[in-house]
Protein backbone atom coordinates (compact mmCIF):
# COMPACT_ATOMS: atom_id res chain seq x y z
CA UNK A 1 0.00 0.00 0.00
CA UNK A 2 1.29 3.25 -0.79
CA UNK A 3 1.42 5.44 2.25
CA UNK A 4 3.46 8.17 3.33
CA UNK A 5 5.54 7.35 6.72
CA UNK A 6 4.29 10.00 9.55
CA UNK A 7 7.03 11.42 11.30
CA UNK A 8 7.62 14.86 12.10
CA UNK A 9 10.94 17.24 10.26
CA UNK A 10 12.37 19.39 13.43
CA UNK A 11 15.97 20.54 12.31
CA UNK A 12 16.49 18.93 9.74
CA UNK A 13 16.03 15.13 10.98
CA UNK A 14 12.84 12.78 10.66
CA UNK A 15 11.71 12.41 14.28
CA UNK A 16 8.44 10.28 16.36
CA UNK A 17 9.40 13.59 18.55
CA UNK A 18 8.84 12.86 22.25
CA UNK A 19 5.38 13.23 23.15
CA UNK A 20 3.35 9.94 23.53
CA UNK A 21 0.65 11.26 21.97
CA UNK A 22 -0.55 9.58 18.58
CA UNK A 23 -3.45 10.19 16.12
CA UNK A 24 -4.47 7.85 13.22
CA UNK A 25 -4.56 9.12 9.71
CA UNK A 26 -8.05 7.70 8.06
CA UNK A 27 -9.23 7.06 5.10
CA UNK A 28 -12.22 9.36 4.36
CA UNK A 29 -13.75 6.37 1.28
CA UNK A 30 -13.04 3.13 3.52
CA UNK A 31 -12.62 4.23 7.06
CA UNK A 32 -9.37 2.04 7.03
CA UNK A 33 -6.63 3.51 9.40
CA UNK A 34 -3.70 4.91 6.81
CA UNK A 35 -1.48 5.36 9.83
CA UNK A 36 -0.36 6.86 12.96
CA UNK A 37 0.76 9.99 13.60
CA UNK A 38 3.01 11.58 15.89
CA UNK A 39 2.12 14.75 18.32
CA UNK A 40 5.17 17.30 18.91
CA UNK A 41 5.76 17.85 22.33
CA UNK A 42 6.10 21.67 23.64
CA UNK A 43 9.82 20.25 24.07
CA UNK A 44 10.03 19.62 20.10
CA UNK A 45 8.60 22.69 19.19
CA UNK A 46 10.58 24.59 21.41
CA UNK A 47 13.43 22.69 19.44
CA UNK A 48 11.95 23.46 16.38
CA UNK A 49 11.97 27.38 17.13
CA UNK A 50 15.38 27.58 17.91
CA UNK A 51 16.49 25.43 15.19
CA UNK A 52 14.16 27.90 12.87
CA UNK A 53 16.30 30.82 13.82
CA UNK A 54 19.64 29.26 12.79
CA UNK A 55 17.82 28.05 9.54
CA UNK A 56 16.64 31.01 8.59
CA UNK A 57 20.47 32.26 9.18
CA UNK A 58 21.57 29.48 6.98
CA UNK A 59 19.18 29.92 4.32
CA UNK A 60 18.53 33.71 3.73
CA UNK A 61 22.82 34.73 3.92
CA UNK A 62 22.65 31.87 0.98
CA UNK A 63 22.20 33.95 -2.44
CA UNK A 64 18.98 33.93 -4.15
CA UNK A 65 20.67 31.80 -7.22
CA UNK A 66 21.78 29.13 -4.71
CA UNK A 67 18.19 29.16 -3.35
CA UNK A 68 16.72 28.54 -6.50
CA UNK A 69 18.62 25.82 -7.31
CA UNK A 70 17.80 24.11 -4.36
CA UNK A 71 14.17 24.85 -4.85
CA UNK A 72 14.34 23.21 -8.40
CA UNK A 73 15.88 20.31 -7.17
CA UNK A 74 12.74 19.83 -4.94
CA UNK A 75 10.23 20.12 -7.90
CA UNK A 76 12.66 17.83 -10.14
CA UNK A 77 12.41 14.84 -6.74
CA UNK A 78 8.41 15.73 -6.36
CA UNK A 79 8.32 14.99 -10.31
CA UNK A 80 9.64 11.79 -9.74
CA UNK A 81 7.42 11.05 -7.31
CA UNK A 82 4.42 12.37 -8.59
CA UNK A 83 2.44 9.33 -8.72
CA UNK A 84 3.15 8.33 -5.39
CA UNK A 85 2.28 11.62 -3.54
CA UNK A 86 -0.91 11.57 -5.48
CA UNK A 87 -1.93 8.16 -4.46
CA UNK A 88 -1.16 9.08 -0.42
CA UNK A 89 -3.34 12.42 -1.75
CA UNK A 90 -6.03 10.46 -2.27
CA UNK A 91 -6.22 8.03 0.17
CA UNK A 92 -5.76 10.73 2.82
CA UNK A 93 -8.35 13.00 1.47
CA UNK A 94 -10.23 11.01 -0.57
CA UNK A 95 -10.49 13.54 -3.87
CA UNK A 96 -10.01 11.53 -7.29
CA UNK A 97 -6.53 10.44 -8.33
CA UNK A 98 -6.82 12.68 -11.49
CA UNK A 99 -7.46 15.79 -9.11
CA UNK A 100 -4.43 14.71 -7.04
CA UNK A 101 -2.38 14.42 -10.04
CA UNK A 102 -3.56 18.06 -11.20
CA UNK A 103 -2.98 19.43 -7.81
CA UNK A 104 0.91 17.83 -7.61
CA UNK A 105 1.35 20.24 -10.98
CA UNK A 106 0.33 22.88 -9.00
CA UNK A 107 3.00 22.12 -6.21
CA UNK A 108 5.58 21.61 -8.76
CA UNK A 109 4.80 24.52 -10.53
CA UNK A 110 4.56 26.77 -7.53
CA UNK A 111 7.83 25.49 -6.35
CA UNK A 112 9.57 26.21 -9.49
CA UNK A 113 7.86 30.06 -9.81
CA UNK A 114 8.75 30.67 -6.14
CA UNK A 115 12.67 29.56 -6.05
CA UNK A 116 12.49 31.52 -9.52
CA UNK A 117 11.03 34.32 -8.41
CA UNK A 118 13.02 35.18 -5.47
CA UNK A 119 16.03 35.82 -7.84
CA UNK A 120 13.77 39.45 -8.21
CA UNK A 121 13.55 40.61 -4.98
CA UNK A 122 14.25 43.84 -6.54
CA UNK A 123 15.04 47.19 -4.15
CA UNK A 124 15.48 50.52 -6.09
CA UNK A 125 17.31 53.25 -5.42
CA UNK A 126 15.17 56.96 -4.92
CA UNK A 127 16.05 60.06 -6.23
CA UNK A 128 17.94 62.41 -2.93
CA UNK A 129 16.76 66.14 -3.01
CA UNK A 130 20.51 66.57 -1.43
CA UNK A 131 23.22 65.96 -3.94
CA UNK A 132 25.26 64.00 -1.33
CA UNK A 133 22.77 61.97 -0.35
CA UNK A 134 22.33 57.75 -1.77
CA UNK A 135 19.08 56.38 -1.18
CA UNK A 136 18.93 52.55 -1.41
CA UNK A 137 15.24 50.49 -0.47
CA UNK A 138 15.82 47.26 0.17
CA UNK A 139 13.77 44.05 0.44
CA UNK A 140 14.62 41.42 3.00
CA UNK A 141 12.99 38.29 4.05
CA UNK A 142 11.00 38.88 7.24
CA UNK A 143 12.39 35.98 9.00
CA UNK A 144 11.52 32.59 10.71
CA UNK A 145 8.06 31.73 9.72
CA UNK A 146 4.83 30.04 10.83
CA UNK A 147 1.77 28.35 8.93
CA UNK A 148 -1.28 26.73 10.03
CA UNK A 149 -2.96 24.99 6.73
CA UNK A 150 -6.87 23.11 6.46
CA UNK A 151 -7.21 19.25 4.75
CA UNK A 152 -9.23 20.20 1.48
CA UNK A 153 -6.21 20.42 -0.53
CA UNK A 154 -3.20 18.68 1.19
CA UNK A 155 -0.75 19.68 -1.59
CA UNK A 156 -1.74 23.42 -2.38
CA UNK A 157 -2.47 24.41 0.56
CA UNK A 158 0.61 23.62 1.81
CA UNK A 159 3.19 24.25 -1.14
CA UNK A 160 1.69 28.07 -0.94
CA UNK A 161 3.68 28.07 2.69
CA UNK A 162 6.84 26.72 2.10
CA UNK A 163 7.29 27.81 -1.18
CA UNK A 164 6.37 31.39 -0.93
CA UNK A 165 8.70 31.03 2.55
CA UNK A 166 11.55 29.51 1.29
CA UNK A 167 11.77 31.71 -2.27
CA UNK A 168 11.59 34.91 0.11
CA UNK A 169 14.03 33.38 2.06
CA UNK A 170 12.46 32.88 5.46
CA UNK A 171 12.55 29.44 7.23
CA UNK A 172 9.45 27.94 8.08
CA UNK A 173 7.61 25.67 10.54
CA UNK A 174 4.46 24.64 9.08
CA UNK A 175 1.49 22.34 10.91
CA UNK A 176 -0.06 20.89 8.28
CA UNK A 177 -3.69 19.74 8.67
CA UNK A 178 -3.51 16.25 11.18
CA UNK A 179 -6.10 14.61 8.82
CA UNK A 180 -4.15 15.05 5.65
CA UNK A 181 -0.44 15.15 6.79
CA UNK A 182 1.15 12.48 4.29
CA UNK A 183 0.95 14.75 1.69
CA UNK A 184 2.91 17.42 3.52
CA UNK A 185 5.52 15.22 4.80
CA UNK A 186 6.05 13.77 1.09
CA UNK A 187 6.39 17.47 -0.30
CA UNK A 188 8.77 18.22 2.95
CA UNK A 189 11.05 15.24 2.36
CA UNK A 190 11.63 16.79 -1.43
CA UNK A 191 12.99 20.06 0.24
CA UNK A 192 14.80 17.88 2.62
CA UNK A 193 16.61 15.87 -0.02
CA UNK A 194 17.31 18.70 -2.35
CA UNK A 195 19.34 20.40 0.54
CA UNK A 196 17.49 23.08 2.62
CA UNK A 197 19.54 23.42 5.51
CA UNK A 198 18.34 22.48 8.91
CA UNK A 199 15.84 24.19 10.54
CA UNK A 200 14.42 26.26 7.34
CA UNK A 201 11.92 23.92 6.78
CA UNK A 202 10.22 22.44 9.61
CA UNK A 203 6.77 19.87 10.17
CA UNK A 204 5.34 19.22 13.26
CA UNK A 205 1.85 17.97 13.90
CA UNK A 206 0.11 18.70 17.57
CA UNK A 207 -3.48 19.73 18.84
CA UNK A 208 -4.11 23.12 16.60
CA UNK A 209 -4.87 25.31 19.12
CA UNK A 210 -1.87 24.02 21.28
CA UNK A 211 0.54 24.10 18.24
CA UNK A 212 -0.08 27.45 17.23
CA UNK A 213 -0.67 29.38 20.80
CA UNK A 214 3.07 28.22 21.35
CA UNK A 215 4.40 29.47 18.31
CA UNK A 216 2.68 32.23 17.12
CA UNK A 217 3.88 33.21 21.15
CA UNK A 218 7.34 32.66 20.74
CA UNK A 219 8.94 36.00 19.76
CA UNK A 220 11.02 33.58 17.15
CA UNK A 221 8.45 33.97 14.73
CA UNK A 222 7.67 36.80 12.92
CA UNK A 223 5.40 36.05 9.79
CA UNK A 224 2.09 33.62 9.97
CA UNK A 225 -0.10 32.34 7.38
CA UNK A 226 -3.07 30.68 7.98
CA UNK A 227 -5.35 29.14 5.33
CA UNK A 228 -8.86 27.73 7.28
CA UNK A 229 -12.03 29.12 8.47
CA UNK A 230 -12.47 32.79 9.24
CA UNK A 231 -13.38 32.25 13.07
CA UNK A 232 -10.23 30.60 13.54
CA UNK A 233 -8.74 32.97 11.41
CA UNK A 234 -10.19 36.10 14.11
CA UNK A 235 -8.10 33.86 16.55
CA UNK A 236 -5.14 33.46 15.56
CA UNK A 237 -5.25 37.18 14.31
CA UNK A 238 -5.57 38.49 17.95
CA UNK A 239 -2.49 35.98 19.03
CA UNK A 240 -0.52 37.64 16.83
CA UNK A 241 -1.25 40.85 17.83
CA UNK A 242 0.63 39.95 20.96
CA UNK A 243 4.17 39.90 18.55
CA UNK A 244 2.82 42.59 16.14
CA UNK A 245 3.81 39.46 13.93
CA UNK A 246 2.99 40.33 10.09
CA UNK A 247 -0.16 37.95 8.91
CA UNK A 248 -1.68 36.40 5.81
CA UNK A 249 -5.16 35.39 6.34
CA UNK A 250 -7.03 33.35 3.78
CA UNK A 251 -9.93 32.49 5.13
CA UNK A 252 -13.80 31.25 3.56
CA UNK A 253 -15.70 32.49 1.14
CA UNK A 254 -19.00 32.09 -0.15
CA UNK A 255 -18.78 32.39 -4.02
CA UNK A 256 -21.22 33.99 -6.23
CA UNK A 257 -21.72 32.62 -9.83
CA UNK A 258 -23.86 34.89 -11.89
CA UNK A 259 -25.17 34.16 -15.09
CA UNK A 260 -26.53 36.42 -17.04
CA UNK A 261 -29.19 35.85 -19.86
CA UNK A 262 -27.04 36.83 -22.62
CA UNK A 263 -24.43 33.84 -21.53
CA UNK A 264 -23.88 30.64 -23.42
CA UNK A 265 -25.66 28.73 -20.96
CA UNK A 266 -24.40 25.11 -21.76
CA UNK A 267 -21.16 26.34 -22.00
CA UNK A 268 -21.62 27.77 -18.37
CA UNK A 269 -23.53 24.44 -16.74
CA UNK A 270 -20.61 22.48 -17.84
CA UNK A 271 -17.36 24.78 -16.74
CA UNK A 272 -19.49 25.71 -13.59
CA UNK A 273 -20.78 22.20 -12.26
CA UNK A 274 -17.72 20.74 -12.94
CA UNK A 275 -16.02 23.22 -10.85
CA UNK A 276 -18.93 22.91 -8.07
CA UNK A 277 -18.51 19.59 -7.54
CA UNK A 278 -14.60 19.51 -7.38
CA UNK A 279 -13.28 17.91 -4.55
CA UNK A 280 -16.89 17.30 -3.47
CA UNK A 281 -17.36 21.05 -3.29
CA UNK A 282 -14.74 21.10 -0.04
CA UNK A 283 -13.02 24.20 -1.48
CA UNK A 284 -12.84 27.64 -0.13
CA UNK A 285 -13.56 29.19 -4.04
CA UNK A 286 -15.96 26.82 -4.80
CA UNK A 287 -18.94 28.51 -6.52
CA UNK A 288 -21.63 28.49 -3.24
CA UNK A 289 -24.70 30.87 -4.44
CA UNK A 290 -25.70 30.44 -7.97
CA UNK A 291 -27.53 33.82 -9.44
CA UNK A 292 -29.40 33.36 -12.67
CA UNK A 293 -31.31 35.93 -14.84
CA UNK A 294 -34.72 34.97 -15.16
CA UNK A 295 -35.30 34.50 -18.59
CA UNK A 296 -32.81 31.89 -18.51
CA UNK A 297 -33.35 30.34 -15.41
CA UNK A 298 -35.25 27.26 -15.96
CA UNK A 299 -32.81 26.38 -18.89
CA UNK A 300 -29.78 26.82 -16.31
CA UNK A 301 -31.35 24.55 -13.94
CA UNK A 302 -31.82 21.76 -15.89
CA UNK A 303 -28.62 21.81 -17.92
CA UNK A 304 -26.88 22.54 -14.35
CA UNK A 305 -28.98 18.98 -13.29
CA UNK A 306 -27.95 17.33 -16.32
CA UNK A 307 -24.43 17.57 -15.35
CA UNK A 308 -24.43 17.13 -11.86
CA UNK A 309 -25.70 13.53 -12.51
CA UNK A 310 -22.82 12.81 -14.66
CA UNK A 311 -20.74 12.76 -11.79
CA UNK A 312 -19.62 9.52 -10.64
CA UNK A 313 -19.33 9.44 -6.97
CA UNK A 314 -16.63 6.43 -5.42
CA UNK A 315 -13.24 6.08 -3.97
CA UNK A 316 -11.13 8.72 -5.66
CA UNK A 317 -8.64 5.80 -6.70
CA UNK A 318 -11.05 3.80 -8.82
CA UNK A 319 -11.24 4.61 -12.24
CA UNK A 320 -13.41 7.11 -14.16
CA UNK A 321 -14.39 8.49 -10.67
CA UNK A 322 -14.77 12.19 -10.76
CA UNK A 323 -16.05 13.13 -6.59
CA UNK A 324 -14.84 11.64 -3.74
CA UNK A 325 -16.10 11.29 -0.39
CA UNK A 326 -16.33 14.12 2.60
CA UNK A 327 -13.44 14.35 4.34
CA UNK A 328 -15.22 13.50 7.88
CA UNK A 329 -18.78 11.65 9.10
CA UNK A 330 -18.91 15.92 10.63
CA UNK A 331 -19.13 17.43 6.97
CA UNK A 332 -21.67 14.79 6.17
CA UNK A 333 -24.12 16.22 9.12
CA UNK A 334 -22.92 19.66 7.84
CA UNK A 335 -24.64 18.67 4.48
CA UNK A 336 -27.71 16.94 6.22
CA UNK A 337 -28.05 20.49 8.51
CA UNK A 338 -27.63 22.50 5.60
CA UNK A 339 -30.43 20.91 3.28
CA UNK A 340 -32.92 20.65 6.24
CA UNK A 341 -32.36 23.78 7.07
CA UNK A 342 -33.52 25.24 3.15
CA UNK A 343 -36.36 22.81 2.94
CA UNK A 344 -37.74 23.94 6.36
CA UNK A 345 -37.04 27.45 4.95
CA UNK A 346 -39.28 26.68 1.58
CA UNK A 347 -36.23 25.33 -0.56
CA UNK A 348 -36.59 22.53 -2.82
CA UNK A 349 -34.35 19.66 -3.27
CA UNK A 350 -34.24 18.52 -6.84
CA UNK A 351 -31.38 16.47 -6.93
CA UNK A 352 -28.90 14.58 -4.72
CA UNK A 353 -29.99 15.02 -0.84
CA UNK A 354 -28.57 12.16 0.96
CA UNK A 355 -26.27 10.83 2.18
CA UNK A 356 -24.56 7.96 0.16
CA UNK A 357 -23.75 4.36 0.69
CA UNK A 358 -22.75 2.73 4.43
CA UNK A 359 -18.90 2.84 4.33
CA UNK A 360 -16.88 6.10 4.01
CA UNK A 361 -18.71 9.87 3.85
CA UNK A 362 -19.99 10.38 0.71
CA UNK A 363 -22.83 12.41 -0.59
CA UNK A 364 -25.05 12.64 -3.57
CA UNK A 365 -24.10 15.67 -5.57
CA UNK A 366 -27.33 18.14 -4.66
CA UNK A 367 -28.73 20.61 -6.64
CA UNK A 368 -31.40 23.16 -4.51
CA UNK A 369 -34.23 25.61 -6.05
CA UNK A 370 -36.20 28.32 -4.48
CA UNK A 371 -34.14 28.74 -1.19
CA UNK A 372 -34.94 32.51 0.56
CA UNK A 373 -31.72 34.62 1.14
CA UNK A 374 -32.63 33.36 4.94
CA UNK A 375 -31.62 30.40 5.00
CA UNK A 376 -28.83 29.10 6.22
CA UNK A 377 -27.02 27.95 3.13
CA UNK A 378 -27.29 31.34 1.29
CA UNK A 379 -25.37 32.92 4.38
CA UNK A 380 -23.05 30.09 5.91
CA UNK A 381 -19.75 28.55 3.30
CA UNK A 382 -21.75 25.03 3.18
CA UNK A 383 -17.78 23.62 2.11
CA UNK A 384 -19.55 20.61 0.28
CA UNK A 385 -21.44 19.51 -3.09
CA UNK A 386 -25.01 21.28 -2.26
CA UNK A 387 -25.57 23.76 -5.44
CA UNK A 388 -28.40 26.56 -4.43
CA UNK A 389 -29.75 27.97 -7.51
CA UNK A 390 -31.56 31.48 -6.96
CA UNK A 391 -32.52 34.21 -9.62
CA UNK A 392 -31.92 37.95 -10.22
CA UNK A 393 -33.78 40.40 -12.06
CA UNK A 394 -30.97 42.41 -13.56
CA UNK A 395 -27.53 43.53 -12.96
CA UNK A 396 -27.98 46.06 -10.08
CA UNK A 397 -29.94 43.32 -8.51
CA UNK A 398 -27.49 40.63 -9.15
CA UNK A 399 -24.36 42.80 -7.82
CA UNK A 400 -25.92 43.27 -5.10
CA UNK A 401 -26.92 39.57 -3.84
CA UNK A 402 -23.24 39.01 -5.41
CA UNK A 403 -21.79 41.95 -2.72
CA UNK A 404 -24.32 40.77 0.32
CA UNK A 405 -22.29 38.62 2.67
CA UNK A 406 -19.02 39.77 5.06
CA UNK A 407 -16.94 37.55 2.78
CA UNK A 408 -15.05 38.34 -0.40
CA UNK A 409 -13.02 35.34 -1.33
CA UNK A 410 -14.27 34.59 -5.04
CA UNK A 411 -16.53 35.59 -7.54
CA UNK A 412 -17.55 33.90 -11.29
CA UNK A 413 -19.91 35.56 -13.95
CA UNK A 414 -20.89 34.25 -17.25
CA UNK A 415 -21.98 37.22 -19.57
CA UNK A 416 -21.17 37.74 -23.47
CA UNK A 417 -21.63 41.31 -22.41
CA UNK A 418 -18.63 43.52 -22.69
CA UNK A 419 -20.51 46.05 -20.57
CA UNK A 420 -21.82 43.83 -17.71
CA UNK A 421 -17.80 42.76 -17.81
CA UNK A 422 -16.77 45.83 -17.32
CA UNK A 423 -18.99 46.81 -14.70
CA UNK A 424 -18.37 43.35 -12.62
CA UNK A 425 -14.82 44.16 -13.05
CA UNK A 426 -15.08 47.30 -11.16
CA UNK A 427 -17.66 46.33 -8.46
CA UNK A 428 -17.34 43.11 -6.94
CA UNK A 429 -16.32 43.22 -3.58
CA UNK A 430 -13.96 40.20 -4.11
CA UNK A 431 -10.39 39.15 -4.46
CA UNK A 432 -10.91 37.10 -7.26
CA UNK A 433 -13.05 36.80 -10.07
CA UNK A 434 -13.53 34.57 -13.28
CA UNK A 435 -15.52 35.78 -16.02
CA UNK A 436 -16.44 32.95 -18.30
CA UNK A 437 -14.02 30.97 -16.81
CA UNK A 438 -13.46 29.49 -13.07
CA UNK A 439 -9.63 29.35 -13.87
CA UNK A 440 -8.94 32.14 -10.93
CA UNK A 441 -5.64 29.88 -9.01
CA UNK A 442 -2.28 29.36 -10.84
CA UNK A 443 1.13 29.67 -9.46
CA UNK A 444 1.65 33.28 -11.12
CA UNK A 445 -1.08 35.51 -10.06
CA UNK A 446 -2.51 36.15 -6.60
CA UNK A 447 -5.22 34.66 -4.53
CA UNK A 448 -7.08 35.76 -1.47
CA UNK A 449 -9.82 37.23 -0.34
CA UNK A 450 -10.96 40.64 1.21
CA UNK A 451 -13.21 41.61 4.06
CA UNK A 452 -14.01 38.45 6.40
CA UNK A 453 -12.32 36.08 3.41
CA UNK A 454 -9.06 37.62 4.85
CA UNK A 455 -6.25 39.39 3.53
CA UNK A 456 -2.90 39.16 1.70
CA UNK A 457 -2.20 36.95 -1.47
CA UNK A 458 -0.82 33.94 -2.17
CA UNK A 459 1.13 33.16 -5.62
CA UNK A 460 2.34 35.60 -7.97
CA UNK A 461 4.70 38.37 -7.13
CA UNK A 462 2.45 39.02 -3.96
CA UNK A 463 2.50 36.03 -2.40
CA UNK A 464 6.46 36.29 -2.11
CA UNK A 465 6.14 40.10 -0.91
CA UNK A 466 4.35 38.78 1.93
CA UNK A 467 7.34 37.15 3.48
CA UNK A 468 9.88 40.10 2.80
CA UNK A 469 10.27 43.24 4.43
CA UNK A 470 11.43 46.91 4.01
CA UNK A 471 14.54 48.39 4.73
CA UNK A 472 15.40 52.47 3.85
CA UNK A 473 18.87 53.53 4.18
CA UNK A 474 20.06 56.78 3.26
CA UNK A 475 24.00 57.52 3.03
CA UNK A 476 25.54 61.04 2.86
CA UNK A 477 28.67 60.48 0.74
P1 LIG B 1 -10.70 25.23 10.39
O1 LIG B 1 -10.31 26.66 10.44
O2 LIG B 1 -11.48 24.67 11.50
O3 LIG B 1 -9.42 24.32 10.22
C1 LIG B 1 -8.49 24.58 9.22
C2 LIG B 1 -7.15 24.03 9.63
O4 LIG B 1 -6.66 24.80 10.67
C3 LIG B 1 -7.26 22.59 10.12
O5 LIG B 1 -6.27 21.81 9.55
C4 LIG B 1 -7.08 22.69 11.60
O6 LIG B 1 -6.29 21.65 12.10
C5 LIG B 1 -6.35 23.99 11.76
N1 LIG B 1 -6.77 24.67 12.97
C6 LIG B 1 -7.96 24.64 13.60
N2 LIG B 1 -7.95 25.37 14.72
C7 LIG B 1 -6.69 25.87 14.81
C8 LIG B 1 -6.02 26.69 15.74
N3 LIG B 1 -6.63 27.17 16.83
N4 LIG B 1 -4.73 26.99 15.50
C9 LIG B 1 -4.09 26.52 14.41
N5 LIG B 1 -4.67 25.76 13.49
C10 LIG B 1 -5.96 25.42 13.70
O7 LIG B 1 -11.44 25.06 9.01
P2 LIG B 1 -12.04 23.78 8.31
O8 LIG B 1 -13.51 23.90 8.34
O9 LIG B 1 -11.42 22.53 8.75
O10 LIG B 1 -11.48 24.07 6.83
C11 LIG B 1 -12.21 24.66 5.88
C12 LIG B 1 -12.10 26.18 5.91
O11 LIG B 1 -10.85 26.57 5.36
C13 LIG B 1 -13.15 26.80 5.05
O12 LIG B 1 -13.69 27.92 5.67
C14 LIG B 1 -12.38 27.20 3.80
O13 LIG B 1 -12.97 28.21 3.05
C15 LIG B 1 -11.07 27.58 4.37
N6 LIG B 1 -10.03 27.56 3.33
C16 LIG B 1 -9.58 28.74 2.84
C17 LIG B 1 -8.66 28.77 1.81
C18 LIG B 1 -8.14 30.06 1.24
O14 LIG B 1 -7.12 30.04 0.58
N7 LIG B 1 -8.80 31.18 1.47
C19 LIG B 1 -8.18 27.56 1.29
C20 LIG B 1 -8.66 26.37 1.82
C21 LIG B 1 -9.59 26.37 2.86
Amino acid sequence: MTYETLELLIDGEWTEGTSDIREDVINPATGEVLGVLPHASTADLDRALAAAERGFKAWSSQSAYARQQVMEKAAQIMEARKAAIAETCTKEMGKPLNESLIEMDFVIGQTRWCGEEGKRAYGRMIPPRIAAHRQLVLREPVGPSCAFVAWNFPGTNVIRKIAHALGAGCSLIIKPSEETPGTAIAIARAFHEAGVPAGALQVVFGVPAEVSKHLIASPVTRKLSFTGSTAVGKLLQKMAAETLMRTTMELGGHAPVMVFDDADIGAAAKAIAGFKFRNAGQVCISPTRFLVQNKVYGDFVDAFIAEAKAVNVGNGMDEGVTMGPLIAERRVDAMDGFIADAKSSGGSVVLGGERMGNQGHFFEPTVLTDVPKSARIMNEEPFGPVAPIGRFDDLNDGLEEANRLEVGLAAYAFTTDGNTADQLTNHINAGMLGINTPMISLPETPFGGVDESGFGSEGGIEGLEAYQRTRFVVEKR
